[in-house]
């Protein structure tokens, strides 16, 4: 089974081993070792700091149009690897392969979206009290910037800080997984082949906390940003707030999803067991809470333990597969631990329950319902597949429930009533409200959360919002 080589990428060089400390890559659904990941030493680090630096002085001086022509050819070579990306994906990550080769198709959008929106970076001129004055704003690129992206999307989710500091003219050091970093490797070569100069992007690999405190204590680096959890993600700004370096958080959330009794309970129901179970649960919007109006409460819930009993698990590269393995094993007791949790307070695992017996890091899909409200699954971010289903009576109750909790990324409801639709989108405290379909992460829409789940969004035109300075200048004549 051929497995790309992995590699550090610094000042436009790939560096394979050479004799540095490294970790091996393991194919979750085999526990086969798979690929030797590099770590960076710390020449390697200080190395790609100075390349950035040096970079960043003839980047951010480059024109929208050329930073635009990197990304678009960029976006085109990632339509045309899809498929090899994709395989390296479902190897060391695990999602089934139409899911990991529909993470990189989708991401040609992003790079193409941040293509055309770094034409659009605009200044204004404000009239001044006195003519002979001329005052301007100028938005201009941060510097270096320190990216560390997580392994449960790991193409989209670099890309999605690399398209942008790219776009607005900032250079990037960027940490991928350590857990899954094929395709960062493959970015990488993405960029490289786009004619970015050598660089602008750097990859480094290592421990994370080894690499992020050096990073960060660097005052080469002016921002940085994290997708991952909630608590590296506090860490990680309080170092940066110390320095007063830029930050954009993409952390943890805890969806709720509000099923009201006038919903469109078969299309909740489908469309729900899909989202659901995508990437076997680990997806930082994945819908966790599921708040399900008494009046249909047992039809929902009917459909659905049916519908997710019918999934099929197995390899990502097999026929058929709709959810691999966990990514890591940690993760499979992390998610036993919650399951456990629910059993000893009385709930009902109504379907799965269990890591899957065998080889690699399966774990059913579950189902648990009758949740008392002090369970960890329905306070904790439980990052995997399992469903926590609860009643309730009222639109005012569940909106004071799902509001109950520190993160606010995404939510979801599903009601046929305007003024129910209208009481949610302006009531949850979310940074996404997604309503009778599950409509988020377009390259177009602002993706991002308040609270515990972080700051700043990615996505949309708000996209180099938090890779840009904003400079006034005014002018006597
Ligand atoms: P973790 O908290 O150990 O790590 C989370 C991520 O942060 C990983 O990518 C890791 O490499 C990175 N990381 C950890 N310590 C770091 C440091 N000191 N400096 C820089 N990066 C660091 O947890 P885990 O077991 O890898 O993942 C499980 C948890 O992570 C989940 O419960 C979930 O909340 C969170 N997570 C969230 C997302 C997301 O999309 N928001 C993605 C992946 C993981």
């Amino acid at each position: 089974m051929s497995y790309p080589q992995l590699s550090l990428y610094i000042d436009g060089e790939f560096i394979h081993g050479g004799g540095r400390k490294g970790q091996d890559i393991l194919n979750p659904a085999t526990e086969q070792v798979v690929g030797k990941l590099p770590h960076a030493t710390r020449e390697d680090l200080d190395r790609a700091l100075t390349a950035a630096a040096r970079a960043f002085e003839s980047w951010k001086k480059s024109s929208p149009l050329e930073r635009s022509k990197v990304l678009r050819r960029a976006g085109e070579l990632m339509r045309e690897r899809a498929g090899e990306i994709g395989r390296g994906i479902t190897l060391d990550q695990g999602k089934p392969l139409a899911e990991s080769t529909g993470e990189v198709l989708s991401c040609g959008e992003h790079a193409e979206w941040h293509a055309e929106e770094c034409r659009r970076i605009y200044g204004r001129v404000i009239p001044a009290r006195n003519p002979a004055v001329r005052q301007t704003v100028l938005r201009e690129p941060v510097g270096v910037v320190a990216a560390f992206s997580p392994w449960n999307f790991p193409f989209s989710q670099a890309v999605r800080k690399v398209s942008a500091a790219i776009g607005a003219g900032c250079s990037v050091i960027l940490k991928g997984p350590e857990d899954a970093p094929s395709a960062v490797v493959a970015l990488a070569q993405i960029f490289h082949d786009a004619g970015l100069p050598k660089g602008v992007l750097n990859i480094v690999w290592g421990v994370p906390s080894e690499v992020s405190e050096l990073l960060l204590g660097s005052p080469i680096v002016r921002k940085i940003t994290f997708t991952g959890s909630t608590a590296v993600g506090k860490m990680l700004a309080a170092k940066a707030a110390s320095q007063m370096k830029r930050c954009t958080m993409e952390l943890g959330g805890h969806a709720p999803v509000i099923v009201c009794d006038d919903a469109d309970v078969d299309q909740a129901v489908k469309s729900l067991v899909a989202f659901k179970f995508r990437n076997a649960g680990q997806v930082c919007i994945s819908p966790t809470r599921f708040y399900v109006q008494e009046g249909i409460y047992d039809r929902f819930v009917a459909g659905f333990v049916a519908k997710t009993g019918a999934l099929k698990v197995g390899d990502g590269l097999a026929e058929g597969t709709q959810m691999g393995p966990l990514a890591q094993k940690r993760r499979v007791a992390a998610v036993a631990g919650f399951v456990d949790d629910a059993r000893e307070r009385g709930a009902s695992v109504l379907l799965g329950g269990a890591p899957v017996p065998g080889l690699g890091h399966f774990f059913a899909p579950t189902v648990i319902a009758d949740l008392p409200e002090t369970s960890r699954l329905l306070n904790e971010e439980p990052f995997g597949p399992v469903a926590g289903l609860v009643r309730f009576k009222t639109v005012d109750e569940v909106l004071a429930r799902a509001n109950s909790l520190p993160y606010g990324l995404a939510s979801y409801v599903y009601t046929q009533s305007n003024r129910n639709a209208h009481l949610f989108s302006t009531g949850l405290a979310a940074g996404m409200v997604s309503i009778n379909h599950l409509g988020l992460a377009l390259a177009e829409t602002p993706f991002g959360g308040i609270n515990d789940s972080g700051m700043g969004s990615e996505g949309g035109v708000e996209t180099f919002d938090g890779y840009l300075n904003t400079k006034f200048v005014t002018q006597f004549n």
